[in-house]
């Protein structure tokens, strides 16, 4: 018998395992500034997670953030309302969040958000599961009802997992926070698996020596289902997930995930330094974000920042947090702001595409029994075809239901990316009908369709980062900016954070420790302090830092 660990699971490193819900939460605050800088204006470039998160912080510690935004308060938690259904929205992008998230659920549990289980494939929250592979098609509740070949391919993946990655050792060290036992066992395995992609760290593998298998698992995958658009990135990028559990006991925001990053920019933290009771983001900049950046450069100690109004201001310090891909061509940027191997690292980043459909249903007609079989017409749906993942989302047998007809990633993004909606909605559904012959998805559908390809949205390249095989040193060197001591001066108070500065790209829960890190760099480089007893990412630092590879 296994006894449950004491310990919560959380997204504790393993590349720089700090604890930043601990510093969060500690009494004694994130740190202070001298008296003189007090109310000085920091520039923080984005309004998504992370940007609100940088300056949310920065406020409570007395600095007066200038928030732009070139698009939507909100970035890539981005919650589309259905016309004249305000309460049924689209997740464009970020929709489920792991408990293990627990610096992103500080954010949460601060606004009173509350959350509802995620309807992921084989969860308690999807009515069925239903697995269309090769054209041959499987409905299943709990995934002990899977064929035999499906439970032999999570049996391997969780052979292959011990064997070649000391799965229960790394996952227990992470519940223990032995910052130790992390590195040890985390450092060896980034410099014996850096090279490897996730195919291959599969397939050679001898749990999964056989095709089908690997086919199988790139079907159903773990969690969350459909990882075979992933086959080529670094199996690291993978480990990192499984590791934190990222992927498991999933939920949504109610009402929408935009309300967290919308809510923090309203919300009046207690107790500010310098400032008010009561003052918020909203009230500092005016009520609206000021418009996109368009040029960045080094004026003497300063970062002049110049936006689409062709206004232009100096900031004693700037964050960052917009696709990297930016500075290299919407964004003029002074290439001193940052070091050669730091736009090396910029020009390496690779993005994973991602593309979603929704339409609103006028009712969970999924739940409808089929006479014939005495089952829901319709389950989440994982299929090998391009719509690759249905999603049903229900708010009771009465009211309207939101399906996500399609979510999928890179090639299969792509295969619909010059498609407009509607277009997407006949092809979705076409192919739907070879999957559910009887059903007629149309005949229920009364809102939408709402669509998204996000590699062609104008301010975003790509959906997230996605590490490729040779690239821990590129995401070290980016997820290292944010310590500047001893830099040259030209390349200090100008901060990268957010999503592709992040380890664990793709989750909001990297999006926001990287935002806390920029927010210890601003600290710091204002000649601000942490507390001794609450010291911040940048003074643990050299006990912490992601390991070094040799070039
Ligand atoms: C399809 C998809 C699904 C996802 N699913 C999940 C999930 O289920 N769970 C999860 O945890 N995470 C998920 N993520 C990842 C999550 O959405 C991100 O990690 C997080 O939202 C990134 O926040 P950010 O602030 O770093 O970046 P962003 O949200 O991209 O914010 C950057 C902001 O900068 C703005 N901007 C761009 N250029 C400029 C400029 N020149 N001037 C001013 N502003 C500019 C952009 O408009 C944007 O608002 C998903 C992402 C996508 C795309």
């Amino acid at each position: 018998m296994t006894l449950a660990s004491p310990h919560p699971m959380t997204m504790f490193g393993p590349d720089f395992p700090f604890g930043y819900d601990d510093w969060l939460t500690h009494p004694a605050g994130l740190g202070r500034l001298p008296e003189h800088r007090l109310g000085t204006p920091v520039a923080v470039v984005g309004g998504g997670i992370s940007g609100l998160v940088a300056a949310y912080e920065l406020m409570k510690l007395g600095l007066r953030p200038v928030l732009h935004e070139a698009g939507e308060l909100g970035g890539r938690m981005r919650s589309a309302a259905f016309p004249g259904h305000p309460d049924s929205f689209a997740e464009l992008g970020a929709m489920r969040f792991p408990p293990s998230a627990s610096t992103l659920f500080h954010y949460i549990g601060l606004l009173g958000l509350a959350t509802r289980p995620f309807p992921n494939p084989l969860s308690a929250a999807a009515p069925s599961t239903v697995i269309d592979l090769g054209g041959v098609v499987h409905r299943v509740r709990t995934a002990g009802e899977l064929p035999a070949d499906y439970l032999q391919v999570a049996d391997a993946w969780d052979k292959v997992l011990q064997d070649r990655a000391e799965r229960s050792s790394m996952e227990d060290a992470i519940r223990r926070r032995d910052v130790r036992a992390i590195k040890a066992l985390w450092n060896r395995l980034v410099a014996e698996l850096d090279d490897e992609s996730f195919y291959g760290f599969l397939a050679s593998s001898s749990a999964f020596g056989s095709f089908r298998s690997r086919e199988i698992f790139g079907q159903i995958g773990f969690g969350t289902g459909g990882w075979d658009t992933d086959f080529p990135n670094s199996i690291l990028e993978i480990l990192r997930v499984v590791f934190t559990h990222a992927d498991e006991d999933q939920v949504s925001i109610t009402g929408g995930a935009q309300r967290l990053p919308a809510g923090l920019w309203t919300h009046a933290p207690e107790n500010p330094v310098h400032w008010p009771a009561g003052t918020t983001l909203s009230s500092l900049n005016s009520g609206a974000p000021r418009p996109a950046v368009t040029r960045l450069r080094r004026s003497g100690e300063a970062i002049t920042v110049e936006d689409a109004s062709g206004t232009r201001r100096d900031f004693a310090a700037a964050v960052f947090t917009p696709h990297v891909w930016t500075l290299l061509g919407h964004v003029d940027c002074a290439p001193e702001l940052l070091s050669s191997p730091q736009w090396t690292a910029i020009e390496r980043t690779h993005y994973m595409g991602s593309s979603k459909l929704f339409v609103l249903t006028d009712r969970p007609f999924w739940r409808d029994l089929d006479p014939a079989t005495g089952r829901d017409v319709m389950g989440m749906t994982l299929t090998d075809r391009s719509p690759r993942g249905v999603y049903l989302f229900e708010d009771g047998p009465g009211r309207p239901g939101v399906m996500c007809l399609s979510y999928s990633w890179n090639d299969d993004s792509a295969k619909v990316r010059t498609l407009g909606a509607a277009q997407r909605m006949d092809v979705v559904l076409r192919q739907l009908k070879a999957i559910y012959p009887d059903v007629d998805i149309a005949s229920h559908i009364i809102g939408g369709p709402i669509g998204i390809t996000w590699e062609h949205e104008p301010h975003f390249l790509g959906a997230f980062r996605a590490s490729l095989p040779g690239h821990y040193r590129y995401q070290r060197r980016l997820f290292t900016q944010f310590m500047q001591r001893g830099e040259p001066r030209a390349q200090r108070g100008f901060f990268l954070c957010g999503d592709d500065i992040s380890w664990t790209a793709g989750f909001a829960e990297g999006a926001v420790t990287t935002a806390l890190n920029a927010v210890w760099g601003v600290l710091d480089h204002l000649g601000g302090a942490t507390a001794p007893e609450n010291p911040g990412p940048g003074d643990r630092f050299a006990e912490l830092a992601p390991v070094e590879l040799p070039r």
